[in-house]
């Protein structure tokens, strides 16, 4: 029911909050890799905005809406307004509540509008190299194969798992790393890798 679900939700943020805290270092690397050295404290930041400001009484699509506002005024960078604006946007495909059907249009929107804003295809070197796959393993694994929410969330981490791993060899055409050229090559992206850390916290948090 409706309290289930705001707990679920408030659960879910601070898991990925907490994640991303543990993870920041690594985060930080990738970027120093193939970026400018700042995806670990720029998610950092937002996150912790987003569960500081997270109000648990919000419906489920004033809930998500709140948080992807928090990332969008303070993640910054590329990723800000990718990860911020497109959860706000697709937040409201929670409006009638968060059910199994409204989970795939939610996915699919936040897909979409990634790549609307961000004007990246797969095989760019993206998160949406991670996102692509999570979204549509989701919603085949439920509207084909019929696997009840948590199993199809297990396929999707498994997806992105290896569209992360797609990243690695491949040289990127948009974003900072893209000016790197050829140098790109043999490092996996960043924002794939942190879309991975926030499918297994989402995948965990259903689980328990
Ligand atoms: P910045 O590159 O501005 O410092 P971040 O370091 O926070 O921002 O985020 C970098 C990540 O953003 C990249 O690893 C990549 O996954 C993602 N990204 C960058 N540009 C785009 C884009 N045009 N479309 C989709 N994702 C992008
Ligand atoms: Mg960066
Ligand atoms: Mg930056």
């Amino acid at each position: 029911d409706e309290g289930i679900q705001r707990e679920a939700l408030v659960a879910t943020l601070a898991a990925i909050a907490d994640r991303i805290e543990s993870e920041k270092d690594h985060l930080t690397d990738l970027d120093s890799a193939i970026g400018d050295a700042d995806h670990g404290a720029n998610l950092h930041r937002g996150f912790q905005a987003a569960l500081d400001g997270a109000d648990p009484d919000d419906d489920p699509a004033a809930f998500v809406k709140a948080a992807g506002m928090a990332l969008l005024s303070k993640v910054g960078g590329a990723s800000g307004p990718l990860y911020g604006g497109s959860l706000a946007v697709a937040s409201s495909e929670f409006e009638e509540g968060i059910t199994t059907e409204s989970s795939v249009a939610f996915a699919e929107a936040y897909l979409e509008k990634v790549k609307d804003r961000g004007g990246a295809s797969v095989g760019d070197k993206t998160m949406v190299d991670a996102l692509t796959p999570a979204v549509h393993t989701y919603k085949r694994a439920i509207e084909v194969d019929d696997l009840d929410p948590l199993a199809a969330l297990s396929k999707a981490v498994d997806a992105t798992e290896r569209g992360v791993r797609f990243t690695t060899p491949i040289r990127a055409s948009k974003g900072r790393a893209s000016y790197l050229g050829w140098r790109s090559v043999g490092h996996p992206d960043p924002g794939a890798t942190s879309t991975l850390y926030l499918l297994e916290e989402i995948h965990d948090v259903a689980a328990e």
